[in-house]
Formats: structure tokens, C-alpha cells, sequence
């Protein structure tokens, strides 16, 4: 077994060796510009991205003209809103997002509400999901776009994607999930699921960092936006800039990789964290679930140790790479917003970690992370005043930290 052990699947994932190999030609021999139209070279590199157009439109039942090559989520995140502000920003100002989105959603947001549009932050509710209703309440004459994410990078929580597509459809406004962490993981199906703009990250899902995708429909409803990067025209205008063809080879691998193994992974990582969870919570108390127990991916467990601090259990367990609730901006000691928006009280937001389960992890990584965990925390609540109180039966809620009275 070799230490440390990843488990930080919603950060990045390794490359699957069969993703390597099928990109590596395209950093050899077939090293061609997609945009020369003059020579062989070209062509062979204009015929791989073609093909693997068609792969990963195929894994979200989109057709290959609908998809548009980016630098990842992030970028396919800020054409998505920017260009459809651009675009119908005349029509409308008004925008529905929420609270526990990615940074880049968030951050892409506040830029337009510099640029003088409205902007909705919905609160999800205490397992971190934003229900139909919620959104259909925000819903103005003037909302032009709902833009919300499938599954939750923090907590796993699957947002109601497909009812929340059809109220938009309904409505005529149009609807953007990103679905960076769903994609490969869940079954995603562009026309089922009422979605008009969705992004993939193939970082996320096996494939190579820096490359990724925007789904853009082309009927019912045409959906138009005004590019974000201009020079050349490439993507049908919507996004210029050469390809980056190994890459592009990389995600669509990537995508039909776990279009075929979606079943068989769904149930390694189901049978994991749920071996990670018992085994953690059978020889420990007080420890929090931070999700939805319905609605999640499989691969993401999400627990608060109160009591303890983050930081000092994330030093105990540094055999185990794994990302906590508390340090996921950078320096910040501010907790995740996330958990800030499912309201789940400072104690248990501080004291967050998140376990991220995949392809590769085996049994004995989960039993050695469980074992480390629980040591760790044992320790470190022997060491705890409050955990002291909890156990004389003190309720934390009732103390007069400051003396006044
Ligand atoms: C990782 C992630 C992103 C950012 O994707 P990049 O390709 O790294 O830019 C956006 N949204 C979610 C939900 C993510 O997990």
C-alpha cells in the first residue's frame, strides 16, 4: 500500500493508464494543428477531435455539434453565464443560482452583478440541495438564466436536475448545470434531463487536467452566446483558440471509460464509503454526516468530528490525503461556504473532512484510513475541554464563554 493514500477524488483523479495511452500519439507523431485544412497532418488531428466529439456527446445523449472544447469547468462555467448574459442580458437581468455552487459559478455570478445584473442565491437546505420549489419561488419575469450544480463537490448532494430542467423549459428560461462532478459518475441524459448548458471537466473523471467541455444545445430552444475568447473563429465562434487535441483524445477516453463502467463503479464506491462510514461511526460517538442520504454520489463521504479541529485532524491523518471543510480556502481559516450554507453550525463545519472515494481505491486504503481516523480523533478529543463537558452531559449551547452576564 503505498502512504499516502489518496482520498481526494473530488479534487482531481489520477489518469487512467488507458487514457494515457490513447493521447499519447497525439503528443508524437500525430502532433497536427486541427485547423490546417491543407495538409495530412491536419486532417488527423481535425478526424481524433471529430471522433472524440462524437464519444462524448454520445455520454450525455448530446449530438457532436453541441459541444464546445474548453480549458476545463471553469472556463466552460464563464462562457456558460457570461455568454448567455451577453447574449440575452437585453431580454432580461435576472439570474438563479445558489449558495453552495463551486467558487466558479459564485465568482462568474458576482461579476455580472458588477456588469448590472440580479442575481438569486438560493439556500440549499440542511443536506445541501436546492428543491424545485425554491426555484420556481425565485422565478421573475425577467430571470433568463438558472444555473445550478448536479452534484455537490463538498458533500456529494444531487440537486433535483431534471425537474428543476423542466420548470426552466417550461418557463422559458435557460438552464446551466455544472455537472463537473456527475458526469462519469451518475447517468446524465442532456435531453431527459431538460438541460440546455452542462460542463465537464476531465480532470475529474480520469482524463488529463486543463481540458474540458461545454454542452451548448442547438433546438429546442438554440441556445446562443456571445464568445468570451476571440482570435480565429475555432468552435463555431464560440470559443477560439487551437485545440488541444491530446487532451481533447484524453476526455473523450475518458468519457467512454466510465459510460462503460458506470454500474460496476457506482458499486465499488457505494460498498467503500459505506465500509469507510461504519467502520469510523461503529467505534466513535458524536460524528456528523454532512449530505443527503438519498440523493448523493456514492463516491463522496462527508463527516464533522466535533470537538476537534480540522486542521489539527487533518496533521494527525497525514498518511491520508483528504481535504477538509475548514482549509478549502487556502489560507482562510473561514469554513467552507458550503457547509456555511447548509447551515450546520460552526462546531461541525470547523471540524469537516471530506472522503473521496474512486476507480482505484481498494478495501485496505478505506480499513487503514478508518483505523487512522479514529485513532486520531480519539487522541485529539482526550486532549478536547469541550469534549470533556459534552461527556459530563453540558449542553455547549448554554455556556457563557465570556464571563458577562
Ligand atoms: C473541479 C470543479 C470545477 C472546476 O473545474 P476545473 O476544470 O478544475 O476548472 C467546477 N465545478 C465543480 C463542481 C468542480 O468540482
Amino acid at each position: 500500500m503505498k502512504l499516502p493514500i489518496y482520498l481526494d477524488y473530488q479534487a482531481t483523479t489520477p489518469v487512467d493508464p488507458r487514457v494515457l495511452e490513447a493521447m499519447l500519439p497525439y503528443f508524437g507523431a500525430e502532433f497536427g494543428n486541427a485547423a490546417s485544412r491543407s495538409h495530412a497532418y491536419g486532417w488527423s488531428a481535425e478526424e481524433a477531435v471529430s471522433n472524440a466529439r462524437e464519444k462524448i456527446a454520445k455520454t450525455i445523449g448530446a449530438s457532436a455539434k453541441e459541444i464546445v472544447f474548453t480549458s476545463g469547468s471553469t472556463e466552460a462555467i464563464n462562457l456558460a453565464m457570461k455568454g448567455v448574459a451577453d447574449m440575452y442580458g437585453a431580454k432580461g437581468k435576472h439570474i438563479i443560482t445558489s449558495q453552495a455552487e463551486h467558487k466558479a459559478v459564485l465568482d462568474t455570478a458576482k461579476h455580472l452583478e458588477k456588469q448590472g445584473f440580479d442575481v438569486t442565491y438560493l439556500d440549499p437546505d440542511q443536506t445541501g440541495r436546492v428543491s424545485v420549489e425554491a426555484v420556481e419561488a425565485a422565478m421573475r419575469e425577467d430571470t433568463i438564466l438558472v444555473s445550478l450544480m448536479w452534484a455537490n463537490n463538498e458533500v456529494g448532494t444531487l440537486n433535483p436536475i431534471r425537474e428543476i430542467g423542466k420548470l426552466c423549459h417550461d418557463r422559458g428560461v435557460l438552464f446551466f448545470t455544472d455537472a463537473t462532478q456527475a458526469v462519469g459518475k451518475i447517468p446524465v441524459d442532456v435531453e431527459a434531463d431538460n438541460i440546455d448548458l452542462l460542463c465537464i471537466s476531465a480532470h475529474k473523471l480520469y482524463g488529463p487536467k486543463g481540458v474540458g467541455c461545454l454542452f451548448v444545445r442547438r433546438r429546442k430552444p438554440r441556445v446562443r452566446l456571445v464568445s468570451q475568447m476571440d482570435g480565429g473563429g475555432h468552435e463555431r465562434g464560440m470559443r477560439s483558440g487551437t485545440l488541444n487535441v491530446p487532451g481533447i483524445v484524453g476526455l473523450a477516453e475518458a468519457c467512454r471509460l466510465s459510460r462503460e463502467s458506470l454500474d460496476s463503479e457506482t458499486k465499488h464506491a457505494r460498498a467503500l464509503r459505506e465500509r469507510l462510514e461504519k467502520s469510523i461511526c461503529d467505534r466513535l460517538d458524536h460524528v456528523h454526516f454532512n449530505g443527503n442520504r438519498e440523493h448523493h454520489l456514492e463516491g463522496c463521504l462527508n463527516l464533522s468530528f466535533p470537538y476537534v479541529e480540522g486542521e489539527s485532524l487533518l496533521m494527525g491523518i497525514n498518511d491520508i490525503a483528504v481535504s477538509s471543510g475548514s482549509a478549502c480556502t487556502s489560507a482562510s481559516l473561514e469554513p467552507s461556504h458550503v457547509l456555511r450554507s447548509m447551515k450546520v453550525g460552526d462546531e461541525i463545519a470547523h471540524s469537516s473532512i471530506r472522503f473521496g472515494i474512486g476507480r482505484f481505491t481498494t478495501e485496505e486504503e478505506i480499513d487503514f484510513c478508518a483505523d487512522k481516523v479514529v485513532e486520531v480523533v480519539k487522541r485529539l478529543r482526550e486532549l478536547s475541554p469541550l469534549y470533556e463537558m459534552v461527556l459530563e452531559g453540558i449542553d455547549l449551547s448554554t455556556v457563557n464563554w465570556t464571563g458577562e452576564h
